[in-house]
């Protein structure tokens, strides 16, 4: 019988240069001075959820499903991944509960944002948008070019 709860983490980091966008939880940063060097749109926050749905029940990560060679996942919606991720999670008997994202980015600060970023991960998980916490934090200057992204879920089976 499989547990009635479980615990799925991810993280994930981008390489950020500048001249390109910067997009976190679905939510596009506004003056970023650096955007994130990725395939897709490379939305960190977003795979961070989207591997920590798949690892709460061993399904692996998202590279397995969207490889970053593959033609059809340039410049991909990550909002896509997280979408494939949860349609994998309910095939199993599962819907997430509640998702604790922490982001580390120095700049810019991403305080204005939070209420934003909860919401879309919240609507992309079809969660109000209480059950997602978000948190951000700094590198205290020891990565300036890095984006990074955690996020733990937790997962209920749909009938116990
Ligand atoms: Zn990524």
């Amino acid at each position: 019988m499989s547990a009635p709860y479980r615990i799925g983490y991810g993280e994930d980091a981008h390489r950020l240069e500048a001249g390109r966008p910067l997009v976190l939880g679905g939510v596009p940063v506004p003056h970023a001075p650096l955007g994130a060097v990725a395939h897709s749109d490379g939305d960190a926050a977003l795979h961070a959820l989207a591997d920590a749905l798949l690892s709460g029940l061993a399904l692996g990560d998202i590279g397995q499903y969207f490889p970053d060679t593959a033609a059809e996942c340039k410049d991909l919606d990550s909002a896509v991944i997280v979408a494939r991720a949860l349609e994998l999670v309910r095939g199993r008997g599962y819907r997430p509960v509640n998702v604790a994202l922490v982001v580390t980015l120095d700049r810019p600060k991403l305080g204005p944002l939070r209420a934003a970023i909860a919401r879309r991960m919240a609507e992309l998980l079809s969660l109000p948008e209480t059950e997602v916490g978000v948190s951000f934090k700094t590198s205290e200057g020891l990565a300036p070019a890095h984006v990074q992204a955690r996020a733990t879920v937790l997962l209920a089976r749909l009938d116990p």
